[in-house]
Formats: C-alpha cells, structure tokens, sequence
C-alpha cells in the first residue's frame, strides 16, 4: 500500500464497542489503502492519552486517543461516528465546516440532530446508516416489498433484541424498518407507530405498524417484522451475531464515501440496492 495514497480514516468514539471493532478491522485487515488517521472519544474515557493499536494488542499505531474532534476533521479523509446523539450534532457540525467525508452510525438521534446530519450533507458528502449490515438493507427492501403486495388485512408487527447496554429504544433499525413498512403502505411512521402497550388498551388500530423491545444479556441486534393476516403470519427476520458485520460496512462504506460528491447517501447506494 503506497501510505501517501491511502485514505486516512478517523473513528469517532474509538473506544466504544463498535469503535474499538472499527479500529481492529482498520489495523488489522488488508484493505487496499485505508490507514487509520485519528482516535476520538469522549472526556471521560478509560482509553485518552493511549495509542489505540497498543490498546487493542496490535502494537504502536502512532494514533492517540484524544477528545479533539476538530482536528480529526482537519487531518483525515473521511470520519466514522459511532457514539452518542449529542456528539452526533457536534461532528456534523465539524462536518459541515470541514467539508470532510462523515459516516454516521450512531442511533436514536432526535429531530435535532438528525436536521444538524441533514445540514452537513450540503456541505459534505455524508452517509447516515442505521445498520451497517449488507442483509438488513437487503431485509429493508423485502419489507417494502412485502407490505405492498400483502394489503392491510395483513397487521406488521415489529419485534427487535439488543444487548443490556444499549441506551436507546426502539433500535434505529427497527424504526428504518417501519418507515420502509409504512411509506410502501402510503404512510408514515409517526402517524401509524404503536411503541406501547398496557393495560385496556381495546382492540389493535387498523393499519397501525406496532414495534416491541427486548433488552438482555450480549444480543448484538436480532429484528423481525411479521405480517399477521387470517389464518397465516409471514415472518421476516435478520440476527446479528458479530458486530465485526457492522464494523466492516462502516470501513467499506468510508472507503466509499470519501471521494464522493457532496450529499446524502445511505448503505443502500454503497450496495447497489
Ligand atoms: P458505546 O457506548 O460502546 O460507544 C460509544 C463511544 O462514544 C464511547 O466510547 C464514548 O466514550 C464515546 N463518546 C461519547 N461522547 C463522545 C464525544 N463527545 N466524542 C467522541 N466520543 C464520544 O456504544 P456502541 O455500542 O459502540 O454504539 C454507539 C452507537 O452506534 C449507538 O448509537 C448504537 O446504537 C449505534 N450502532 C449502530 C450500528 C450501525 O450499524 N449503524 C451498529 C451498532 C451500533
């Protein structure tokens, strides 16, 4: 790999679960002329100050873990955000100013932040994926697809797992899911979504799409979408068992990215679906 060529990729909460398998990919794999070009986390790190590769048993990488997004954005070609909603908004703002490639990962960003992701792909080209996974965009178009064909005699019903530790709900998948569900069925989720229930609720609304959350043990990410009709149920369902799955459609999808045009993109355009 000629290292003047290749494409320096940052990591946005690098010593998170998701960041730390970016890392490991990045270092650890033969991609054809990507480097890792910056660390960031957040203040209260266990990781700052601490070369990354040394950290993860690789050796020396001569990158230090740092809280200075800012820089990241100047020095690399293309960042990756896995972290939290509000550092979200901020690295899209950093986005938006730099100009630089920016793939986001993070979930269960607000109105907010989800307009300050949108603003940044006026200025920079900016891929926002909710899952990295090649068989859930493959699984997302299956769903609209169904949903079509099966009218609304037919009740979807979304069901997602996650590990003890995730901090938002419903999983940004399961709602990628729904809204690829609702829009095949001329609506949106906002108007047709049921996230609780409890209690005399009375009889299910029709047309509603109803989305139901487990949280336990080490579950990377399972989510099944079922279409109830009379006398059948048609059952679609994707399980995550490495989060190295997410890790390497990140990695490809910065590789990707970085020398696309400015705008919006999403894991569908990186896998031609
Ligand atoms: P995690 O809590 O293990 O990691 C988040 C990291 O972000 C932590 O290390 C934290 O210190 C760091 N951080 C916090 N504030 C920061 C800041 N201001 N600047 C830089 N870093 C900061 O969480 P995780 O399991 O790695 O998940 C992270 C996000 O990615 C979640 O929103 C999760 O839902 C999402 N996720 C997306 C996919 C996908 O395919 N798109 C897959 C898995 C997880």
């Amino acid at each position: 790999v000629n290292a003047a060529r290749s494409v320096k990729i940052g990591i946005l909460g690098a010593a998170g679960r998701m960041g730390q398998m970016i890392a490991r990919e990045i270092l650890g794999r033969q991609y054809a002329g990507a480097e890792l070009g910056a660390a960031v986390d957040g203040k209260d790190s266990w990781a700052l100050g601490r070369d990354l590769g040394e950290v993860l048993g690789f050796g020396p990488s001569g990158v230090t873990v740092s809280t200075d997004a800012a820089k990241a954005f100047e020095d690399c070609d293309v960042l990756i955000d896995f972290t939290t909603p509000e550092a979200t908004m901020a690295h899209a703002a950093l986005a938006y100013e730099s100009g630089r490639a920016y793939v986001v990962g993070t979930t269960g960003l607000g109105q907010m932040e989800e307009a300050g992701v949108i603003a940044a792909a006026q200025r920079a080209p900016v891929l926002q994926s909710a899952n990295m996974s090649v068989g859930v965009n493959v699984l997302l178009a299956l769903v609209a697809q169904v949903a079509e064909k099966l009218d609304d005699k037919y009740d979807i019903e979304i069901f997602e797992a996650h590990h003890r530790q995730k901090i938002d709900a419903p999983s940004g998948t399961a709602l990628a899911l729904g809204h690829a569900a609702a829009a095949a069925r001329g609506t949106t989720l906002d108007a047709a979504m049921v996230a609780a229930r409890f209690g005399q609720i009375g009889a299910r609304i029709p047309g509603s799409i109803g989305i139901s959350v487990f949280r336990g043990g080490d579950v990377i990410g399972d989510h099944t979408v079922t279409f109830a009709g009379a006398g059948e149920r048609l059952e679609l369902t994707h399980k995550a068992s490495d989060r190295g799955l997410f890790a390497r459609g990140a990695v490809k999808a910065a590789l990707w990215l970085h020398d696309k045009p400015i705008g919006r993109y999403t894991m569908r355009d990186v896998i031609g679906i």
